[in-house]
Parts: C-alpha cells; sequence; structure tokens
C-alpha cells in the first residue's frame, strides 16, 4: 500500500507571522478533520521552517523546504543546505518543481546533486517533473516526462529511488486555474508509473507515491484522487488557506 499524500507548497508567500498563523490553522484542521492514513505535508520557506516545525504537531504533519544547496557545505553565499534542512527537524524537500527550473536555470545535473544530498541527509525529496502547454499540444508530453526522470531520479538505486516522492505538474496548469482533466492526471500517472516498473521492477513501482500538482482544489481534488494511479497532491494557491487546504485533504 502506497502513502496518500497531500503537501502544500506556500512558495513565496506569507511573512513569518503569517506562516505561523498558517501552520496553527493548518494544524488545527487537521487534527480535527483529516483522515489519519493521509500523510500532510506543508512546504514553507526557509525563513520559517524552524518556527513551523515548532507550531505544527510534526508526528501528524509532516515540514518540507522547497529548495536545497546543490552543495554540502562553504563558500556558497545565500545557500541552505540538505543537513541545515534536515537539522530544523523538516523531513521533505521539493525539488524540481518547474519555477526552478524556469527561473533559477535548474538542470538536471543541478537536480541530480541536490536529490543525492537531500537522501545523504535523511530528507525525503518531493521531486517534480511535468511539461509545458507546447509539449502537451504537440502530443510528446509523455516521453517528455519520462526523459526529465530518466536523467535524473532514474539514476539513483532502487534502494534510494523507494524513498523518494514524484510529483507530475503540468506547467500549464500551475497557477492557472486550468486542471489537468482527471483523465489526463491519470493518464500521465500512468505513464510515470509504467516507467518507473520498467525501470525498477513492479514492487518499486507499486510502492512510489506520484502526486498530481496544478490548480488542485477542493472542488476537484475529489475526482483526481479517485484514480488509482494517483497518491495525492502538491498543493499551491489552495494550500495558502487552511480552510481550502483541509478540503483537498478530505478529497480523498
Ligand atoms: P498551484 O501550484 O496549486 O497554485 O497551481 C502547484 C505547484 O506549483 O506546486
Amino acid at each position: 500500500m502506497r502513502q496518500k499524500i497531500v503537501a502544500g507548497n506556500w512558495k513565496c508567500n506569507t511573512t513569518l507571522q503569517e506562516g505561523i498563523e498558517l501552520a496553527k490553522a493548518v494544524d488545527a484542521v487537521v487534527a480535527k478533520e483529516a483522515a489519519s492514513d493521509v500523510v500532510v505535508v506543508v512546504g514553507t520557506p526557509f525563513t520559517h521552517i524552524t518556527k513551523v516545525v515548532e507550531t505544527v504537531n510534526t508526528e501528524r504533519i509532516g515540514v518540507a523546504a522547497q529548495n536545497c544547496a546543490a552543495e554540502a557545505s562553504g563558500a556558497f553565499t545565500g545557500e541552505v543546505s540538505a543537513e541545515m534542512i534536515k537539522s530544523t527537524g523538516a523531513e521533505y524537500v521539493i525539488l524540481g518543481h518547474s519555477e526552478r527550473r524556469e527561473y533559477y536555470a535548474e538542470t538536471s545535473e543541478i537536480l541530480n546533486k541536490k536529490v543525492a544530498l537531500a537522501l545523504a541527509n535523511g530528507l525525503t525529496p518531493i521531486y517534480c517533473c511535468g511539461e509545458a502547454l507546447d509539449i502537451r499540444e504537440a502530443g510528446t508530453h509523455n516521453e517528455f516526462v519520462v526523459n526529465q526522470l530518466e536523467e535524473t531520479v532514474f539514476q539513483l538505486s532502487a534502494e534510494d529511488f523507494k524513498k523518494i516522492v514524484i510529483a507530475y505538474e503540468p506547467i500549464w496548469a500551475i497557477g492557472t486555474g486550468k486542471t489537468a482533466t482527471s483523465d489526463q492526471a491519470q493518464d500521465m500517472h500512468a505513464n510515470i508509473r509504467a516507467a518507473i516498473t520498467a525501470k525498477f521492477g513492479e514492487e518499486v513501482a507499486e510502492g512510489t507515491s506520484i502526486l498530481y500538482g496544478g490548480s488542485c482544489k477542493p472542488s476537484n481534488a475529489k475526482e483526481l484522487f479517485a484514480n488509482k494511479d494517483v497518491d495525492g497532491g502538491l498543493i499551491g494557491g489552495a494550500s495558502l488557506k487552511a480552510e481550502d487546504f483541509i478540503g483537498i485533504i478530505n478529497g480523498f
């Protein structure tokens, strides 16, 4: 049985005070309403991580960073290492988000270093993949996404691959209000799972949680999560309001 996971990605939003308030609100609704078999994660800005770890019940809610350095430590001004993140009590790190790939030129080579450091420090990478609109329209999205995985996390050993979570996020659906249809999500998730099966075997593929991300909200979560290969969501905009976030969690 693979884990059901709903992870929030706050992106570059909230002051520290607002983040603490949001964490408190999420903690309260999750304690009261969330099914115990859903793993809940909040991905906060670096500045908030320590406080959010203190604020939420970490037995129930995992805390994620949204990035980590591609180097272990040293003279890399402004960078935050996987070891530092782990030392706060956070357990997850979102890696390979399309915004990082696009705006900060994160290549497969850089992402491979980040994934390796995250794993070496005991963090669970939530590894994002997904195609832009032109690729979807050209009909090459399945190959494109598998290629993104082949260049990166498919290079891991099966033992390490088992420790990661995959998030499929079609770029054309992120923050646009345009969600992939339930069928589009299921088709891509099945495509990804088939590629994992081909690479690592059925047992690993069946155990890998594959999350959907891109304008997921309470009104569409149920339909998306009902698909057999959709194991949860990576939630941007709708994770900034506790009532929306719990609405999505309760989509299971
Ligand atoms: P969105 O973002 O839910 O605001 O579309 C998802 C993401 O980028 O993780």
